[in-house]
């Protein structure tokens, strides 16, 4: 039974309460983290993209022990119709470096090893904990947490709310809103075993090499939201995701998705012969930067996809979990050290250490943009593009001329020209 008072209680053992939690205890603080799966990573089946960069700042020389599936050296980006897709590939020729930026990482694994690395600097770690509601007196500072495990409080001077994209705690508390059907996505995914040695023929891949493709188009059928494949040591993590309120409104399954997604005929040759180890799901908050909720109050912050701080062009919200539990622990250390307890006081140190230390925050993203601009004349019209690359890229035994002649026709009659110069416009500002 836990009865003492803690610095600092961190709810969660995802990425951003790993990173806060760790960072908190590497100072000395006396840290409790409470997390409600088995393990660290037990609710996390997703393979992911992780910034070496971010992880280093946390745990130098991470490459050592930890469990990296494969080092990414090529990004490819498919627009799909329902027989071909037109391909973008993007190789790092980085090859013989040996401290690559970024990595495949399998979550349950990953997280399984970072929290161990919390347990060593000194956090006390439980799992199978739920924390059911936060303790707060009577002038509503936040002093604690209770949890299913037992009756009393456990108290804290701060309490980091880490509990990921459903934000249950925060949400009851009043301190964000429930993110409505368009501003979430539900993600399906499947892990399929094949051989390493089949994985790497199937992509071109040399040891340890590995490859993300992301593919719009066809495969979303007419929603907002993509499909993903990764190459992963012995396995393979195919998903696809959408915009809740896109699913609502077309009675689309996201297994029927999934499903469609694994017999077209690009990656029917990828996946052939796996087998199926796992299959999940999971919400994905897709909120921009101008609805960040209150980041933090009297005894409480929060970090992660509970701060719905994953608008991040194309780094990847897991790492900004990474980078918000690190700067929320900085700025709570901080403040501890000179015996402050101003909430005013907290509240802009996180918020600018954030905004100094992230300025992609205030990117918007493809998802973002493609929700926003559904004319997007590249994916609406996915059809015409393909066959126009499939008229220019074959021959017929006779004059292309009239072909030519009858695609550019086609392309004028859906969309004036205007149309291709307003996706020049706008896919650059999606960086922006
Ligand atoms: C299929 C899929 C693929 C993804 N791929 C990528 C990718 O390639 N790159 C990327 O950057 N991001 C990816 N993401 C997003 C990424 O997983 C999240 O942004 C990231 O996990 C957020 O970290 P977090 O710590 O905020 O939340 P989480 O990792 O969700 O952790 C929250 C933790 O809190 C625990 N918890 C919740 N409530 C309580 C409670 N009351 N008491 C105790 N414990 C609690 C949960 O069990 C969980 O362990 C992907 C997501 C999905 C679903």
């Amino acid at each position: 039974m836990i009865e003492e008072r803690f610095d600092a209680i961190v709810v969660g053992a995802g990425m951003a309460g790993n990173a806060a939690a760790l960072t908190m205890a590497k100072r000395g603080m006396k840290v409790l983290q409470l997390e409600r799966g088995e393990y660290s990573g037990s609710k996390n089946a997703q393979a992911a993209i992780l910034d070496a960069d971010i992880l280093e700042q946390l745990t130098p020389g991470f490459r050592e022990d930890a469990p990296l599936e494969r080092r990414l050296v090529e990004q490819r980006f498919w627009l799909m119709d329902s027989r071909s897709h037109i391909g973008l590939r993007y190789r790092f020729n980085d090859r013989n470096d040996k401290r690559p930026n970024r990595h495949i990482v399998i979550r349950a694994l990953f997280d399984k090893w970072f929290s161990g690395k919390v347990r060593e600097a000194g956090a006390t770690v439980l799992y199978q904990t739920t924390v059911t509601e936060l303790a707060q007196n009577r002038r509503g500072r936040v002093i604690g947490v209770r949890t299913d495990r037992q009756d009393r409080i456990i108290h804290a001077d701060v309490v980091v709310l880490a509990e990921g994209v459903n934000g249950l705690l925060g949400t009851r508390a009043g301190w964000r809103e429930r993110p409505a059907p368009d501003q979430v996505a539900l993600q399906v995914k499947e892990m399929l075993l094949l051989p390493r040695e089949t994985i790497e023929a199937r992509f071109n891949l040399k040891r340890d090499e590995g490859v993300v493709i992301e593919a719009a188009g066809s495969i979303s059928r007419g929603m907002t939201g993509i499909g993903f494949i990764y190459a992963n040591r012995e396995c393979i993590s195919l998903g696809v995701g959408c915009l809740v309120s896109d699913l609502q409104r077309t009675g689309e399954t996201p297994y029927g998705l999934l499903n469609r997604f694994k017999r077209h005929p690009s990656v029917v040759p990828l996946i052939n012969g796996s087998e199926l180890k796992e299959y999940s799901a999971h919400l994905i908050a897709k909120r921009g930067y101008n609805t960040i909720p209150q980041l933090c109050g009297k005894g409480w912050v929060v970090v992660g996809d509970a701060a719905e701080l994953n608008n991040t062009g194309h780094r990847g919200p897991l790492n900004v979990a990474m980078i918000s539990g690190r700067i929320a622990a900085e700025a709570i250390f901080r403040l501890k050290s000179r015996g402050d307890r101003s909430t005013s006081n907290s509240v802009s140190l996180y918020k600018k250490m954030l905004n100094e230390s992230y300025e992609d925050l205030k990117k918007k993203n493809m998802p973002a943009l493609m929700h926003t601009q559904p004319d997007n004349f590249l994916l609406t019209h996915r059809q015409l593009v393909s066959k126009a690359i499939l008229n220019f890229a074959r021959t017929a035994g006779r004059p292309k001329a009239g072909q030519e002649k009858s695609d550019s026709k086609a392309f004028c009659d859906e969309w004036s020209w205007t149309g291709l110069f307003g996706d020049g416009f706008r896919l650059p500002r999606a960086w922006r």
